[in-house]
């Protein structure tokens, strides 16, 4: 950016503008493969800041149309979603007031972080299911934008069903509050002579004129983060059009979200849950059967390469339990360990089934019914209570994180990282998966996952400096995304597009619905200020230009 656009820029907001060069390396990236370096990064201090930031970049584009804006709150979408080469608007510094709870409802800002948004939560007792697994290094704004998920998703639903409204800066520098609008409210906002009119009339003409095709497209698997949500826009059944339903899970590509209601639901006081040991997977297609009818709260699994790091690296999982969960941990991993020093077989994939209830008794008859129905199938399984369970959970919730920090000279590479099918074709998918993979020895892989939601994360270990490596990736996808369109499943259930995905949204969705993204967008953002390249017009030739060179 140039010394006069920049001295401009620094006097339209009044937080702060750094250009130094460890601020634009450290905002260079995210928790993904990539690495793009911004101009500038800048963290608004208000709202006024924030609209002013969009004007700004409105009036200069034409004579630098390279200008753009890219929202961050935490940093670490996995897919290359808030990083980018232009502006970096980071939310962590100032959007961070302690969210406000009326009732069951949750009013934050985006830069709060989750670990301090459930600490208010859960003074009321209650709390927002659909966290993800990076719970304590993510923040709300990227949990609304990415529409995440996580280990309660399955009984919960994701974000999309818990946001009520939202407060937001689109690209004509204006705030506006969306939220379900009945139909005659729509009818004054499609009159209206503003830009929030067009908005409304354009994308209601956008839904209606292409209503049965949007609806055929509409992924068929439990979770699903890629594209725009076109198909729950408009409620048929309940007549509302809700663009709270698009916003969400769009990545920052349509405007800046300031503000967001956020529903929350009581805790269960009761909790058991069963751990399956699986040595071989003939039965597991079975298994996940009869574990998904008794409703679980959450069905996890990972397998015994993410057990053999665990163990590995046990001091550094088991250190987050205290000197007590240490112990009491040591002992519960006690016969894996054994195994894992003898030399024996650690079970190829571990099933976690976790029950709640307000009621005990209706969990430990779940607990009972299950082990009942899986006798014939004779898997071995160990019950722990509500704080034992704990320790288990530590595996399945921090083997991502574990693998970013600990494998020298390896690096995580998240490319094929979150794909989503039916769960009855886990067992027929992940082998296909798991195949392509084996024949890269340079790709050593994890496999863990929402099992219950058929949601997987297959996070390879690489040497990201081997051509070899870089060459594969977009092979590996490619070979990968295919098989997950020929069983209509989603190539994301919650990390989202970002640049590693948007590429392949054609090969889910096909031309005619990608073309409809590339119309919304269009709609609400028409000079492309917001995250260019994510969800429309990213290709694999930038995304494989920009694969990180440092680690
Ligand atoms: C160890 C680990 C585990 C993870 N596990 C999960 C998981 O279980 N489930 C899951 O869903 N994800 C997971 N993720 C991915 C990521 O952590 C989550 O999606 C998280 O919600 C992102 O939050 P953030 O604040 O870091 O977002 P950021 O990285 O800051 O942003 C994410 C996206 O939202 C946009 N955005 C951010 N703030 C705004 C704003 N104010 N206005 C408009 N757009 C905005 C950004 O441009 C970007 O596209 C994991 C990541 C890691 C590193």
């Amino acid at each position: 950016m140039d010394t006069y656009l920049l001295e401009q820029l620094k006097k339209t907001i009044k937080g702060d503008v750094l250009t130094d060069e460890e601020t634009l390396a450290s905002y260079s990236h995210d928790a993904s493969l990539f690495e793009v370096k911004p101009q500038v990064v800048v963290f608004p201090k208000d709202e006024e800041d924030v609209k002013a930031l969009v004007r700004f970049v409105a009036q200069n584009k034409t004579n630098n149309p390279s200008l753009t804006l890219t929202a961050r709150s935490a940093g670490t979408d996995m897919s290359g979603g808030s990083i980018n080469d232009s502006i970096i608007v980071a939310f962590e510094k100032y959007f961070n007031h302690i969210p406000k709870i009326h009732g069951n409802v949750a009013t934050t800002q985006p830069g709060v972080y989750y670990r301090d948004f459930e600490k208010e939560t859960l003074k009321h007792n209650l709390i927002f299911p659909s966290y993800p697994a990076s719970r304590e290094i993510c923040a709300m704004g990227g949990i609304v934008n990415n529409n995440a998920g996580g280990e309660k998703s399955l009984h919960y639903g994701k974000t999309e069903r818990y946001v009520k409204r939202i407060k937001v800066v689109l690209s004509d520098g204006n705030t506006y509050e969306l939220k379900a609008l009945s139909q005659i409210e729509l009818g004054k906002k499609i009159l209206l002579k503003t830009f929030e009119g067009e908005i409304y009339k354009k994308m209601y003409k956008l839904i209606t004129d292409n209503y049965s095709e949007i609806m055929k497209a509409k992924p068929q698997v439990s979770k699903n983060s890629a594209g725009y949500n076109l198909w729950d826009i408009w409620d048929k059944d309940k007549k509302t059009f809700d663009l709270t339903k698009l916003f969400v899970g769009s990545q920052g590509t349509l405007g800046f979200l300031l503000e967001a209601d956020i529903e929350l639901v009581p805790i269960h006081k009761h909790r058991e849950m069963m751990i399956i040991f699986l040595h071989d997977l003939s039965h597991l297609d079975q298994i996940i059967e009869i574990a998904l009818s008794l409703n679980p709260e959450s069905f996890e699994s990972y397998d015994d390469n993410t057990l053999k790091l665990a163990l590995r690296y046990f001091p550094e999982f088991a250190r987050q339990l205290g000197p007590f969960g240490m112990i009491q941990a040591s002992i519960a991993f006690l016969p894996a360990f054994i195994s894992f020093f003898t030399g024996q077989s650690l079970p190829k994939l571990v099933l976690q089934v976790d029950f709640t209830s307000d009621d005990s008794k209706e969990v430990e008859q779940k607990i009972a019914t299950l082990k009942e129905r899986l006798k014939p199938l004779h898997p071995q399984t160990q019950v722990a209570k509500d704080s034992e369970e704990k320790r288990y959970w530590l595996v399945r919730r921090e083997s991502f994180n574990l693998l970013r920090k600990k494998i020298r000279e390896k690096h995580t590479a998240p490319f094929i990282d979150d794909f989503v099918i039916k769960p009855k074709y886990i067992g027929e998918v992940i082998p296909q998966v798991t195949d392509i993979l084996k024949k890269h020895p340079e790709f050593i892989f994890t496999v863990a996952g929402h099992v219950g939601d058929g949601n997987f994360h297959i996070i390879p270990l690489v040497d990201i400096k081997n051509p070899n490596v870089r060459t594969a990736i977009p092979e590996i996808s490619d070979q990968v995304y295919a098989i997950v369109a020929k069983y209509k499943g989603s190539i994301t259930g919650e990390h989202n597009d970002g640049m590693i995905r948007t590429p392949y949204l054609k090969v889910m969705f096909g031309e005619k619905i990608t073309d409809l993204f590339a119309e919304t967008k269009k709609i609400f953002d028409p000079d492309n200020i917001f995250n260019p390249g994510k969800k429309v017009g990213g290709t694999l030739k930038h995304a494989m230009n920009h694969i990180r060179q440092n680690w």
